[in-house]
């Protein structure tokens, strides 16, 4: 991986009218928590811990900077009508945390509250929507299923004819949620870990991690090594791999997402629009661009290049049920890495393996709108030593003893896993 140039991390902008978020600390040789990752997770988790529990001796050490993984790459979707219970419970706290993460980091998250129309367009997918939306129901959270006019009144582009390749059914339509913009986010929580007293290192690559017996003391960086009394995996797509120099193979596989905006026009699409049959989501940016991503490559691996291929998928599913869209040009697409487990559910666990060490991976698609509130409890998780209720669910045991939890149907095996 390429480092930012010192010169570019130490430029000094006290003379400017804003100035810098966050500030430039010296890099220590031993801090009480080092978290891996500053994506929104561990910068999320940076803030709490700072202000929550008064852990302040803490550095976030990131390879590149801030908000280069998916923090900074995915679609800024958020929602809680998740298939399980527990991810329910999770992702609804998250949802309600915006409002407040605004006020109290005093940063405009952008935070779009358009709801989300997810399609179906079998009798398969809208039993599946009625399991998601008894069990959001059951949980309190807002998720109702549409007839076909129905959904047409939410978006009016949608073609509900018989035409499509795969006409629509039925629509699921989840008020609450909608879209955030994500570089805000990942400002923000920087901006609040710093002022709580948390340090920030850009351009610093972790390249091992030590332990002593059956403890984790502290990680071998590009910069040196930096002893810690508890070591934080948040490091999304690349965590597995690190989680590899201890020796311990997660249940997870990095895969690259595309994603790609058009050009902007005018407000055709008022909510965030998901086809599970098309593999396709989008919604309406601010600016007018259509953004849309798809479906994961099917292939385990680290690139974050893109294809053809995409583009041509996404303007074929695309115009097929909202064929307004035809002629529509695409501007600019990107990839980013998503750590996939088998259950679509992430490994959120504490003194795991080693004491000292905690794991926050295996997001996938979902660690955007997951990310301040997974970093509320994980803080509370490293501060007290002990899991709260909510995060037990998602323990890395739950795989060594069959409980899958079931956010997609799976059948994909981790034999050499224990
Ligand atoms: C195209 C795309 C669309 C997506 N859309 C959505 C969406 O709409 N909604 C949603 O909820 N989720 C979405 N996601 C998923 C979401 O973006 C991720 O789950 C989330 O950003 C993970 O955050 P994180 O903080 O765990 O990891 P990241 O943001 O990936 O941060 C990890 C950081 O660790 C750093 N790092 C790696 N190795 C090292 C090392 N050795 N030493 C130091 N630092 C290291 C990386 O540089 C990186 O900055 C999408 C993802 C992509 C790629």
């Amino acid at each position: 991986m390429k480092r930012l140039s010192p010169s570019v991390s130490s430029i000094d902008h006290s003379h400017t009218k804003f100035g810098r978020l966050w500030k430039t600390r010296p890099l220590k040789r031993h801090y009480d928590v080092v978290i891996i990752g500053g994506g929104i997770h561990g910068l999320a988790t940076a803030y709490y811990l700072a202000k929550e529990h008064s852990i302040k001796d803490i550095a976030v050490l990131e390879s590149q900077y801030i908000g280069f993984g998916g923090s900074g790459r995915n679609t800024a979707h958020v929602r809680a009508n998740q298939r399980t219970q527990q991810n329910v419970k999770l992702y609804d706290e998250g949802l309600r945390l915006w409002p407040i993460l605004t006020d109290e980091l005093d940063f405009n998250l952008m935070f779009f509250n358009c709801g989300n129309l997810s399609l179906a367009h079998s009798e398969a997918a809208v039993s599946g929507f009625r399991l998601a939306i008894n069990t959001a129901t059951f949980s309190g959270v807002k998720s109702e299923l549409l007839d076909p006019q129905q959904c047409k009144e939410v978006i009016p582009a949608l073609d509900i004819s018989d035409r499509p390749a795969h006409p629509i059914q039925a629509g699921m339509y989840h008020p609450p949620g909608g879209t955030i913009r994500h570089d805000a986010l990942v400002w923000g929580l920087a901006k609040g870990a710093d002022k709580h007293g948390a340090s920030i290192h850009q351009g610093v690559e972790v390249q091992g991690i030590d332990v002593d017996g059956p403890r984790v003391t502290g990680v071998q960086t590009s910069h040196g090594p930096i002893s810690c009394n508890k070591l934080a995996v948040m490091a999304g797509g690349y965590g597995a791999s690190i989680c590899t120099m201890l020796d311990i193979e997660l249940p997870i596989h990095p895969l690259t997402i595309q994603a790609m905006v058009t050009q902007p026009l005018k407000p055709l699409l008022n909510c965030v629009l998901s086809s599970g049959a098309y593999h396709v989501y989008a919604n309406q940016t601010l600016k007018g661009e259509i953004a849309t991503g798809a479906h994961m490559d099917p292939q385990v691996n680290y690139t974050t290049d893109v294809t053809a291929h995409y583009f041509k998928h996404q303007a074929e599913a695309l115009t097929d049920f909202m064929p307004c869209l035809e002629g529509v040009r695409f501007l600019r697409i990107w990839a980013g890495l998503a750590d996939m487990t088998p259950d679509m559910a992430p490994i959120l666990d504490g003194n795991v393996m080693f004491d000292g060490l905690y794991i926050d991976l295996g997001w996938g698609y979902f660690g955007f709108k997951s990310g301040p509130i997974t970093g509320k409890y994980m803080a509370e998780f490293i501060a007290r030593e002990e899991a709260p209720e909510i995060l037990a669910p998602f323990a890395l045991s739950r795989f060594l003893e069959n409980r899958y939890m079931g956010e997609t149907a799976t059948t994909m095996k981790y034999g050499h896993w224990d």
